[in-house]
């Protein structure tokens, strides 16, 4: 019996709305261990920017 194949869900960027993960940093494996997405994530005004992007960008 063969097994069907089965596609990833491919990962958004959390720091580019909309946008797969193109693992365009170094050493990563996707959003999880991206070192970008972790330092805007934990500056509160890198977030706060990325989050009215988003609104603007709707
Ligand atoms: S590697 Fe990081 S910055 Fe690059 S696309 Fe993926 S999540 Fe975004």
């Amino acid at each position: 019996m063969s097994e069907a194949k089965r596609s990833r869900p491919v990962p958004k960027c959390p720091i580019r709305p909309g946008e797969p993960c193109s693992l365009c940093q170094l050493d990563v494996t996707g959003p999880e261990d991206c070192g970008l997405v972790y330092l805007v994530m934990h500056d509160p005004q890198l977030r706060d920017g990325l989050q009215a992007a988003a609104r603007a960008a709707r």
